[in-house]
C-alpha cells in the first residue's frame, strides 16, 4: 500500500492486510493528481464518515441462541443521504464493508443522483438459517442501526443474499420502531409496498447498456459475441437474459456450486429456471464443466464478474482473454491485476459505472415513494438507460480527454462532484 494511503488507514483495520479498502484507497491516490484545487480535501473520501459495528443476537428455531456481527458505512454524505445495500455473507469483513460504501459514494457521483455512499452487511451464511431465522437476524440488525438509517439519512437496498422479502422486513421494523409508515425507508421493496418496477433487473440491465455502449465503441457487435459470466444472481442472471435476448452466445457461467459451459452458448432461460430450482449452474443439461481456472481462461468478447470483489488478481490476471470486462460485482478486480489487464490491452468497463443501474433504479424509487405516484416499466428502463448511457458517454470523454482508463476518469469525474460539495459546504463548526 503506497505510503500516503497507509497514514489514513483507520486504527482499527491492520496495515499488513487492509482488505478492500486497501485497493479502494489506492484507486483514490491515482486520481488525486487530477483533482486539482480539490486535491486539498481529498483526505475525506479516505476516511468513512460514520462506521457502526453491531451485535445481533438472536433466538434460532432451536432455541439456542446465535450471535452475529453487523456493519453499516456511511462513507460520505456530502451530496445526499448515504445509500447502499445490506450484505448476508459468512465471509463479511468491516473492511470490505468500507470499501463498497465508499464505492456507492464514487458511483451514486459518477451517475449523477443525489446521494452519498453506505453500506451494510451481517456475518451469516444465509444458507445455514430458516426464513424465520433470516426475519430475525434482519428484524434486529435494523434495530441495531435504526438510529442511523432513514429516508432522509441514509437508505438501505439489496446486495449480495438479500432481496425484497428482506428489504420488506427492514421496512415494516423501522415503521414499528417509529410508528410512521416510511416506504423510502429502503429501496428494492416489494411492489406491494412501493417498490420500483424494474428494481430487480436495473442492475443487470445497467451492465447490458453499458457493456453495449463500451462494445460499440470498440466495433463489436452485440448479436453473436461470446460472454462469460460469474455470478448468475440478480446481476449476472438479468445480464446473462438480456445478452441472450440480443442474440450473444453466454458460452460460461460460474457460481458457488460450479462452471458450466457450452460453445455453442448456452440455453439461458433455461440455465436460469435450473439455478432457480437446484440453487446453483451446476448439473446444468446439456453442458460441459470447467475449473475455475479454464473459466477465466475462456476468448470471449465480453467477461463479467458478477459475484464477489477480489475475483481477478495478480494470480489469474494475465491468464484472461477477453477484449472487455464489464464489472458487474463491486471492486472485482483489484488494483494490481487491473494494471495487468489494461497492459495486456483489456478495456475495463470499471464497477463504479457498470453496476449503476441498481442504484439509479433505487433513486427512482426513492423518488416515486416520496411523490407517491409511480412510472410506469417502459418509463423507468428510458430513464435507466438515458442516466446509463449518458454515464457512460461522459465518462468515455474524460478518459480521452485526460488519456487514462475508463476507472480513472470515472474516479476523475464522482471524486471531483463530492469534493466540490463538500467544498462548497464548507467544514463545520
Ligand atoms: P446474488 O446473491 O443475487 O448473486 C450472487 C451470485 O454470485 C450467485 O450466483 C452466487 O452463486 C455467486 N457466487 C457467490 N460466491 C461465489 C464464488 N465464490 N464463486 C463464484 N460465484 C459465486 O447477488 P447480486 O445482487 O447479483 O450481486 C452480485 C454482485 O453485484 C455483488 O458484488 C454486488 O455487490 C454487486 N451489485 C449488486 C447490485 C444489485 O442491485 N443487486 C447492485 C450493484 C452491485
Amino acid at each position: 500500500m503506497p505510503e500516503n494511503s497507509a497514514q489514513s488507514l483507520p486504527s482499527y483495520l491492520s496495515p499488513d492486510n487492509p482488505g478492500p479498502w486497501g485497493n479502494y484507497l489506492e484507486q483514490v491516490d491515482r486520481v488525486a493528481p487530477y483533482l486539482g484545487s480539490l486535491a486539498k480535501w481529498v483526505e475525506t473520501l479516505k476516511r468513512p464518515h460514520r462506521t457502526l459495528i453491531v451485535d445481533v443476537p438472536v433466538e434460532l428455531d432451536d432455541g439456542t441462541i446465535a450471535h452475529f456481527e453487523g456493519y453499516r458505512v456511511q462513507h460520505n454524505i456530502a451530496r445526499g443521504p448515504g445509500k447502499g445495500g445490506v450484505r448476508f455473507h459468512p465471509q463479511v469483513t468491516l473492511s470490505e464493508v468500507m470499501a463498497l460504501s465508499a464505492w456507492m459514494s464514487v458511483k451514486t457521483a459518477a451517475v449523477n443522483v443525489p446521494f452519498g455512499g453506505a453500506k451494510g452487511g451481517i456475518r451469516v451464511d444465509p444458507h445455514q438459517h430458516s426464513p424465520r431465522e433470516i426475519e430475525r437476524i434482519t428484524r434486529r440488525y435494523i434495530n441495531e442501526i435504526g438510529m442511523i438509517i432513514g429516508p432522509n439519512t441514509d437508505i438501505p437496498a439489496p446486495d449480495v443474499n438479500t432481496n425484497a422479502q428482506i428489504m420488506a422486513w427492514m421496512m415494516d421494523t423501522y415503521a414499528m420502531n417509529t410508528g410512521i409508515t416510511q416506504p423510502g425507508v429502503v429501496t428494492g421493496k416489494p411492489i406491494s409496498l412501493g417498490g420500483s418496477l424494474g428494481r430487480v433487473e436495473a442492475t443487470g440491465r445497467g451492465v447490458f447498456v453499458v457493456a453495449s455502449e463500451a462494445m460499440k465503441d470498440a466495433g463489436i457487435e452485440v448479436s453473436g459475441a461470446r460472454v462469460a459470466i460469474q455470478g448468475c444472481g440478480n446481476v449476472g442472471g438479468t445480464a446473462a437474459q438480456l445478452f441472450h435476448e440480443n442474440g450473444a452466445k453466454v458460452i460460461a457461467i460460474q457460481d458457488h456450486t460450479g462452471v458450466i459451459y457450452q460453445d455453442s452458448g448456452l440455453d439461458i432461460p433455461k440455465v436460469l429456471a435450473h439455478a432457480q430450482e437446484t440453487g446453483g449452474v451446476a448439473d446444468f443439461t446439456p453442458a460441459d464443466t470447467l475449473t475455475p481456472e479454464e473459466f477465466w481462461a475462456l476468448e470471449t468478447e465480453v467477461l463479467i464478474p458478477a459475484a464477489l470483489e477480489e475475483q481477478i488478481t495478480v494470480d489469474n490476471a494475465n491468464q484472461i482473454r477477453t477484449k472487455i470486462l464489464v464489472e458487474g460485482a463491486n471492486g472485482p478486480t483489484t488494483p494490481k491485476a487491473d494494471d495487468m489487464l489494461t497492459d495486456n490491452g483489456v478495456i475495463i468497463v470499471p464497477d463504479v459505472i457498470a453496476n449503476a443501474g441498481g442504484v439509479s433504479v433505487s433513486y427512482f424509487e426513492w423518488v416515486q415513494n416520496f411523490s407517491s405516484f409511480f412510472w410506469t416499466i417502459e418509463e423507468i428502463n428510458e430513464r435507466l438507460e438515458a442516466i446509463m448511457r449518458e454515464a457512460y458517454r461522459s465518462i468515455s470523454a474524460t478518459a480521452k480527454e485526460h488519456k487514462v482508463s475508463l476507472r480513472t476518469a470515472a474516479f476523475i469525474t464522482a471524486c471531483s462532484r463530492i469534493l466540490e460539495a463538500r467544498e462548497v459546504r464548507g467544514l463545520y463548526p
